[in-house]
Order: C-alpha cells, then sequence, then structure tokens
C-alpha cells in the first residue's frame, strides 16, 4: 500500500463487520467476463457481448484493491472466477501478486485448459482450485456447455492433482431431470481420484429464465442418494457454505451446498469485485459500488487507498441479511453468474 504505511494505522478484520454483525474477509474476484464454454445454465449459444479490454482492471488495479481489503480489513483469502479465469492471458502474474499479499489464493475453473496452466498457477502461489463438472457422461457434457471437451476438463483435474494444489474440488451443479441420475457416479468418480465433489442446488442466477423450485435438487436428496451407496457421517462445519461429509470406508470426503433449500447467507463472509472494478456484497445484490472509477481517479498513495477503503466500508454497510430466493419479493439481478463472477 504505497505511502500508506506508517501514516495511517490499519484497521484489523474486525472493523469489517457488517450490518448483521458477521465478519467480511473473502474476496472473489472476477478477471473476465469471457469463456470458452457456453454453458446452458450461464450463457446464450450466440451473440454474447463481451467488455471491452478497457473496461477490465489491470492486474494493477486488481493487486492494489486486494491490498487494500488486506491490509485494512485483513481479508485472508482470494478466490478468482470469471467467467473462465483461463482465458485471461498471464493469470499467473496476477496469482503471484495476490499470494504475495500473504492471503490464501483459490481459483475457479471449468478446467478445459488446466493441463497447460496447472503447474504455472501452483509455481505462482495458488494453493487451492476448484474444477466445475457437471456430468460424466460425454453427450451429456457436449450438450450442457456446448463443447466437446469432457477429455480435456478429466485430464485436467489429473493436472491439477498432478501439479501439487491441493485440495482440488468438483463443484457439480444438479439440476432436476438433466444430471440429478449421476449423483451416484459423481461420488464414485471422486472416491476414486482421491477429489472431494461438492454439489451445488441450482439458483436462479441463469441465462434467460429456465429456474424454477421444480429444477432444484435439494441438498438432503443428494446427500441420501450418496449415503446410500457409500455410508457417510457429518463433519463438523466450518465456516463455509458447504456441508461436509466423511465416507465411513475412509473413501474421503463429500459436500453439499444447499444454497436454494438451506441459505448460509447468516454466517456469509464474501464480497465480490466483477471484472470491470464493481463491487458487489452479494450474488444476489441488487447494488454495484464501483470501485474502478477511484482507481482511476488520479488518486494515488495513502489518499487511494483511504479512498478505496472508505467505499468498502460504505458498501459493506449495505450488505443484507440474506436472498429471498423462492419467495415473493425475490428480484433476479440482472446480471449471470458469468457476470458477476461465479
Ligand atoms: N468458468 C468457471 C467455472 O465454470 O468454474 C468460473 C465461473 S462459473 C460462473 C462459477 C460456477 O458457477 C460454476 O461452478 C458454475 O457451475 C456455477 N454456476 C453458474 N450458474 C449457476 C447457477 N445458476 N446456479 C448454480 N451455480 C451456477
Ligand atoms: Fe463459462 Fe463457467 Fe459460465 Fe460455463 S459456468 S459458461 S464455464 S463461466
Amino acid at each position: 500500500m504505497n505511502g500508506a504505511a506508517g501514516v495511517v494505522a490499519p484497521a484489523r478484520a474486525k472493523d469489517l463487520v457488517d450490518p448483521f454483525g458477521r465478519l467480511v474477509g473473502d474476496l472473489r474476484i472476477s478477471v473476465t467476463d469471457r469463456c470458452n464454454f457456453r454453458c446452458q445454465y450461464c450463457m446464450p449459444a450466440e451473440g454474447m457481448t463481451w467488455l471491452p479490454r478497457s473496461e477490465i482492471l489491470s492486474f494493477e488495479e486488481i493487486e492494489r484493491f486486494a491490498q487494500v481489503c488486506v491490509e485494512r480489513f485483513g481479508f485472508e483469502s482470494i478466490r478468482l472466477t470469471g467467467g473462465e479465469p483461463l482465458v485471461r492471458a498471464h493469470l499467473p502474474r496476477l496469482v503471484e501478486r495476490l499470494a504475495g499479499l500473504g492471503v490464501d489464493v483459490a481459483l475457479t475453473t471449468n478446467g478445459a485448459t488446466l493441463r497447460l496452466h496447472a503447474k504455472p498457477l501452483a509455481s505462482a502461489g495458488l494453493s487451492r482450485i476448484n474444477i466445475s463438472l457437471d456430468s460424466l457422461q460425454r453427450d451429456r457434457f457436449l450438450e450442457l456447455t456446448r463443447r466437446d471437451e469432457l477429455d480435456r476438463v478429466l485430464d485436467g483435474i489429473d493436472a491439477a492433482i498432478d501439479a501439487g494444489l491441493a485440495p482440488v474440488k468438483i463443484n457439480t451443479v444438479m439440476m432436476r431431470g438433466i444430471n440429478d441420475d449421476e449423483v451416484v457416479d459423481f461420488a464414485r468418480y471422486g472416491r476414486e481420484r482421491g477429489v472431494e465433489v461438492r454439489f451445488i442446488e441450482f439458483m436462479p442466477l441463469e441465462a434467460g429464465d429456465v429456474w424454477n423450485a421444480d429444477v432444484v435438487v435439494p441438498a438432503d436428496e443428494i446427500l441420501a442418494a450418496i449415503s446410500a451407496e457409500y455410508p457417510t457421517e457429518a463433519v463438523v462445519r466450518a465456516n463455509e457454505p458447504a456441508e461436509r461429509y466423511r465416507y465411513l470406508d475412509g473413501g474421503g470426503h463429500v459436500g453439499v451446498i444447499a444454497s436454494v433449500t438451506k441459505p448460509f447467507c447468516g454466517n456469509c463472509d464474501r464480497v465480490r469485485l466483477t471484472a470491470e472494478g464493481q463491487f458487489r456484497t452479494c450474488l444476489f445484490a441488487l447494488d454495484e459500488f464501483d470501485m474502478r472509477s477511484i482507481l482511476r481517479s488520479g488518486a494515488t498513495g495513502a489518499e487511494l487507498d483511504d479512498r478505496l477503503a472508505t467505499a468498502v466500508r460504505d458498501a459493506v454497510g449495505t450488505k443484507w441479511a440474506g436472498h429471498s430466493i423462492g419467495q415473493v419479493n425475490f428480484i433476479k439481478p440482472k446480471r449471470t453468474m458469468s457476470q458477476i463472477g461465479g
């Protein structure tokens, strides 16, 4: 934080508390709105318009913002996402800068190009990685992502393991009548590969208007299907959205994220920065706070850091208690997951 050291005593994480008493300390940064897939629930097949390059935050701008979050507010973890973060050139350089701040740096990716990127990312300081995969069946994968890339994603998962990234987790969005017949197949795959599969309830952040409560496969139902095949016991829950279970036979762990049926909002410690520098206090937030205009205002040194810190604190002061998915007052955000940064 250029110039700030010794001038303003850095506040600690306890100071960044939202109106509901939750400590905020996890930053999700979208590094691009672009993607090499076109997942049915995330993007239309054609006709996406991308942000012009000039509107996307540079690595320097991202680092500066992250540094304020870490040094002023004690953030402990940063996750890079998108769009598809691996389509952003030179991503390991950003990982290295962020890891240099002393935080845990994680990544969410579709995994298609991980064979190329896993080692450089690990060397740059990436610790954890989540790879999204919604079907283990080639035809279905093609239908869901509109790309015939299942083999490359599976190879990418192996590459992440080979590179020593740990833990490697698989994110699987379950949708009724679409892939819910693969629950046990995914559990088996996770056990065989030594990776933790986390089943996620489908949320109304999709492209188009296909979401309805009937498409959501409740986490309890997913867990029951897994446990019938491979008995599990609950693991004491850390402060994370996933409920985790241990296979009784020592086959590892599995998780469910009940974003819709049992939201984790009461313990949410997350905020997000979109690729063009808009700050959001919830995936489902309707308001955004413009950090890019501050980053590009011409302010430098401690003045810039102070302005960013004030804007972050003000924004966090608007964080709401939680989303109201499925209730009459729910308003779907205008942006999809890929535009917010899932
Ligand atoms: N492209 C990367 C990927 O797919 O992992 C990162 C961005 S993607 C938007 C992040 C995650 O959001 C993916 O795991 C994806 O499955 C999930 N996702 C997208 N739309 C969703 C929805 N409507 N409900 C639940 N998860 C969703
Ligand atoms: Fe791309 Fe991820 Fe959205 Fe699929 S879910 S289209 S991989 S951003």
